[in-house]
């Protein structure tokens, strides 16, 4: 992209990736991204999928051409797939992705990869029903070991598998996850928790564990090759040696990733916040319900909004939350 994009912040980050929570609503209840008796936004509050579609188009226009759908849980929202399908026909897109926990990939993996998915991360913490449903509250394994499965015979250009590790929970699951991931042929990312809004079920500074932990662990079974690639994005690779399977690590701890930061996030309600780690946003849905049908305005919020995104984020495992946002209302 040129650099006189008009989607360019005060860094010089040329901003081409936008990720959509396209609902705050989950069918799980992680212990990491959710407490256990969440209260949801009312439907009024939400962007209606006309209004994302709208959004959508004003940022494709102005040069992104990455679009990440999450949540919450994307697939629970009614229209999920007919959005997607609009989507995929923009053009000037050149990826449409998404995030899922899987629960719903069997009965929609095949129409998703029609309507131009390309790629889907579905997140898997741990291959152990009793400990799956311990993590989610409420999620059965086998239904998204089954999604997984479906995904793959749909044929997206990549599935990566997300894991969140967790000490005590999950950490001695690192190599199991590793192998059924190269026994699956998809990559997979472990990830360190973030602190996004507050939750009942732990302490998170006591059960961090830390991705040099994780790389460590992997070590003892597999062979990991660094792999340079760049993906403008908090994750680093690796190759599993003899396999095609690549290991992320995302680690907003312990190693700083703002620097190539070329992304932006739209919540459910329709906040533009311009960094996960920081409060900066703005309101695109009074743009869009004050000024209906006029879109070069909203294109003007969308460039202005520039200007304050911040340099980077200011992760801490102190006490209380300093994003007081879940994760699921923010779109992982
Ligand atoms: N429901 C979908 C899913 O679980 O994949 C999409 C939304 S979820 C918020 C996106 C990703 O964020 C998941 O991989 C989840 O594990 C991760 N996540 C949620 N809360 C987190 C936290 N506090 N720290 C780190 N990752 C988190
Ligand atoms: Fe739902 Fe995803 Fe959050 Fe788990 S991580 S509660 S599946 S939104």
């Amino acid at each position: 992209m040129a650099p006189s994009s008009p989607l360019t912040d005060r860094f010089g980050r040329q901003i081409t990736y936008l990720r959509i929570s396209i609902t705050d609503r989950c069918d799980f209840r992680c212990v990491y991204c959710m407490a256990e008796d969440m209260r949801f936004l009312p439907r009024a509050q939400i962007l209606t999928l006309e209004e994302i579609a709208t959004i959508a188009r004003s940022f494709v226009s102005l040069g992104v051409d990455k679009i990440r759908i999450t949540g919450g849980e994307p697939l629970v929202r009614k229209g999920a797939v007919d959005l997607m399908e609009e989507l995929g026909a923009l053009s000037g897109l050149r990826e449409l992705v998404m995030t899922t926990n899987g629960s719903r990939l069997a009965a929609t993996a095949e129409t998703l990869r029609r309507a131009g998915v390309r790629r889907v991360n579905i997140s898997l913490d741990t291959l152990d029903a009793g400990r799956f449903r311990a993590m989610t509250r409420v999620g059965e394994l086998h239904r998204v070991l089954e999604g997984i499965d479906a995904a793959i015979a749909a044929g997206f250009e990549r599935i990566k598998l997300n894991a969140v590790i967790l000490k005590h929970r999950n950490h001695d699951e690192v190599t199991p996850l590793a192998q059924f991931a190269v026994d699956k042929g998809v990559d997979i990312s472990f990830i360190e928790e973030m602190p996004l809004g507050e939750i009942s079920d732990h302490d998170r500074a006591e059960q961090y564990y830390s991705s040099d932990e994780v790389r460590r662990d992997l070590g003892t079974a597999f062979e990991l090759i660094p792999s340079t690639e760049l993906t403008g994005g908090p994750s680093r690779y690796y190759r599993i040696a003899g396999t095609n399977t690549r290991v992320g690590f995302i680690s907003p701890h312990s190693h700083n990733f703002c620097g190539t930061c070329n992304r932006v996030r739209l919540t459910a309600e329709g906040q533009l916040l311009l960094c996960l780690g920081n409060e900066h946003s703005v309101d695109l849905k009074r743009v869009l319900r004050a000024n209906p049908g006029d879109e070069a305005r909203l294109r003007a919020a969308i460039v202005a909004a520039m200007t304050i995104k911040p340099e980077r984020h200011e992760f801490t495992l102190q006490e209380k939350p300093v994003i007081f946002r879940h994760m699921s209302v923010t779109g992982g």
